[in-house]
């Protein structure tokens, strides 16, 4: 455990450090992960549902937990071993409601085999590794490297949070909806994140992350038959030429996307999507608080 947090600390710091410099030379295009915005918009928002005195410290840092949102997909882009921490494919585990996974990364390995967690995705024991590791920081005083450990868990929630990210068919290759990741998460996002009203943005009780996180995740995994059915009815009358736009990926000039496609999946998926975020805002904050409070709620420094 001493080893883990020690461990953890430095790597995180370190890599921060390195990859918030990276941030500003590469193209939008190459995240991953709800676009750019929405990761914004969850760790800002949930700095306005915190208690005071957590909620007075979090909100003069909020810039800056706001930038480090996207951090984790920049990481990625370096390391392939980041990548797994991003998804889990759960139909490698077990079936919703997921009761036979071990919460325990260590059993988790011992059950399903310690080289094929990288494989499979890591995300649910990420999350909780972090959440962990932010209770350490407040702890041990280290506001800092709290900032930057909160800031971290907000995406990795969120990206639990995406339907996608917790299925083998991530990007719908196995049912005809090759392309869906990135038109769901990024194309159609973008394109109307203006009309994005948070709402409902109440704090769930914790009373074991391990189990609110597996249970957060066996819901979002339920949301993945409509969210490729939405995919199938979006493509029905498009041409081969309008068909094959849809596949090009993080590569696509959105403005050849079709726009009756992406209307039809934001009529059918947007409140989804909306509502996912809004989950992920009102989930991070609790988690974060849950870390303060069972690090003995400490004063911020002023
Ligand atoms: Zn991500």
């Amino acid at each position: 455990m001493g080893m883990f947090r020690c461990g953890y600390r430095r790597r995180t710091l370190l890599i921060t450090t390195v990859f918030t410099a990276l941030v500003v030379c590469l193209p939008v295009t190459s995240l991953l992960g709800w676009g750019f915005q929405a990761h914004r918009e969850v760790n800002g928002r949930a700095v306005d549902l915190l208690p005071a005195p957590l909620g007075d410290y979090f909100q003069r840092q909020r810039p800056w937990l706001v930038a480090l949102s996207t951090d984790a997909d920049q990481r990625r882009q370096f390391l392939p071993a980041e990548a797994p921490n991003h998804y889990i494919d759960l139909e490698y585990y077990d079936a919703p409601p997921l009761d036979s996974i071990p919460r325990e990364r260590k059993a988790a390995e011992k059950k399903f085999g310690k080289d094929n967690l990288p494989e499979w995705g890591t995300l649910p024991w990420h999350i909780l590794g972090i959440t962990r590791a932010l209770k350490d920081a407040f702890e041990d005083g280290e506001w800092e490297r709290a900032v930057v450990l909160a800031a971290d868990l907000g995406h990795y929630l969120a990206d639990g949070h995406m339907p996608l990210h917790t299925t083998i068919n991530y990007n719908g290759k196995q049912t005809g909806n090759d392309g869906i990741h990135h038109l769901f998460e990024t194309t159609m996002i973008r394109r109307h994140f203006d009309d994005y009203r948070p709402a409902g943005l109440e704090l769930p009780a914790i009373t074991d992350p391990a189990e609110n996180v597996f249970a957060w995740l066996a819901e979002s995994y339920g949301y993945i038959g409509a969210l490729l059915a939405a995919d199938s009815a979006g493509r029905t009358g498009l041409t081969e030429a309008q068909l094959a736009t849809l596949t090009q990926g993080y590569s696509a000039d959105p403005a050849t996307i079709p726009d009756s496609y992406l209307d039809r999946l934001y009529e059918a998926t947007g409140p989804l999507a909306w509502r996912q975020l809004d989950r992920s805002t009102a989930r991070l904050a609790a988690l974060w608080v849950w870390a303060w409070e069972q690090a003995g709620s400490p004063q911020p420094p002023d």
